[in-house]
């Protein structure tokens, strides 16, 4: 297959990459590199099946030759980075979505999008199944993620309906592993990276909010079984071992042999109570499921954030004016 994937250069992107170059097929990766910097692509370029363009999606998404697949994975997605890039991540949920669903119209590719379990916001139902149909503050500082993803959710739905493109609906869930940027802000990179440096854990509110991690090695595989599926979703894919924050920080401790403190900081605003995927329709539709522990995926995280991998640091998310974002 031929498979472009937008955001390739990302966390997600570029394993989903590495997978795909691994089983022999053609990628092409669209990125702008606004959150995600070269170093995770460098090892696959000089593969010849592999070529990187760098291009915002959000104006246009024109790829030369043949294309079998578009996997969507395109937008800053740690709450710091969408929150300090508000209108590209509008832009690349909206206009960057239409232009990668009209890429797969015009080649009567597979499309599959990358959504998110932010789509249920702060959510009402636990665990999360797909029929949830969310609890979101349309206006909250998260609204520019949410409600992009969501926005996403519709008009993929809509070329599906109208256009008869072949879609699929992913709603990943909390995921990690190698390649999380030490400064990302979220809350696996940022233990790990306090507890090898010594420094506190910084846990928001009192730690008992949940979160159910994935390693990323898993997540990928759901991605390309979904690829190659003939299912709409949405699907969730996540790992429904359910933890609060503190166990996540004692446990990365542990794990470390960190002699880090916590130290508590205030819960962001919107910050969702409780997260964990109902996983029966990846099962069933795709016969997937998580393999990998979080105590097991943890060492492995850990293991990499040790070996002090080339980390393109300066990829901190850059502010664009209202003019860039097209707004
Ligand atoms: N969190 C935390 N300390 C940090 C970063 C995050 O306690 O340094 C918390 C955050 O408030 C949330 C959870 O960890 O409750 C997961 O945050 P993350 O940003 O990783 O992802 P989210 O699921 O909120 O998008």
């Amino acid at each position: 297959m031929r498979v472009v994937v937008t955001g390739g250069a990302g966390f997600l992107g570029s394993h989903l990459c590495d997978a795909l170059i691994a089983r022999g097929d053609l990628v092409w990766c669209a990125d702008d590199l606004c959150t995600s910097g070269p170093a995770n692509l460098r090892h696959l370029l000089r593969e010849p099946r592999f070529h990187f363009a760098r291009s915002d999606i959000s104006r246009s998404l024109d790829v030369p030759g043949p294309v079998d697949a578009v996997a969507h994975l395109a937008s800053p997605a740690s709450p710091p980075d969408y929150h300090s890039l508000p209108l590209q991540t509008l832009a690349v949920g909206s206009r960057g979505t239409e232009n990668a669903l009209g890429l797969a119209l015009r080649h009567r590719a597979r499309f599959v999008l990358a959504s998110t379990s932010e789509v249920y916001g702060d959510p009402l139902v636990h665990p999360q199944p797909e029929e949830d149909w969310g609890h979101v503050n349309p206006i909250g500082p998260r609204s520019v993620y949410d409600e992009a993803k969501r926005y996403a959710e519709a008009v993929t739905m809509a070329y599906r309906r109208s256009e008869g493109v072949d879609t699929g609906i992913v709603r990943i869930f909390n995921t990690y592993g190698p390649r999380m940027r030490p400064y990302d802000g979220r809350v696996v990179s940022s233990f790990v990276r306090q507890a090898l440096r010594g420094e506190p854990l910084t846990v928001y509110g009192d730690g008992s909010q949940t979160r159910s991690f994935c390693y990323v090695d898993d997540l990928v595989r759901g991605l390309l079984t979904m690829l190659d599926a003939d299912v709409p979703g949405p699907v969730n894919l996540g790992n429904p071992e359910e933890r609060t924050v503190g166990e996540l920080a004692r446990l990365v401790i542990e794990l470390t042999g960190s002699g880090s403190p916590v130290r508590r900081l205030p819960l962001p605003e919107d910050d969702p109570t409780r997260r964990c995927p109902v996983i029966a329709r990846a099962r069933e539709q795709l016969g997937w499921s998580p393999e990998i522990t979080l105590r097991e995926g943890l060492r492995h995280t850990v293991e990499w954030f040790r070996s002090g991998p080339s980390q393109d640091d300066e990829a901190r998310p850059r502010r664009i004016s209202r003019d860039a974002a097209g707004v």
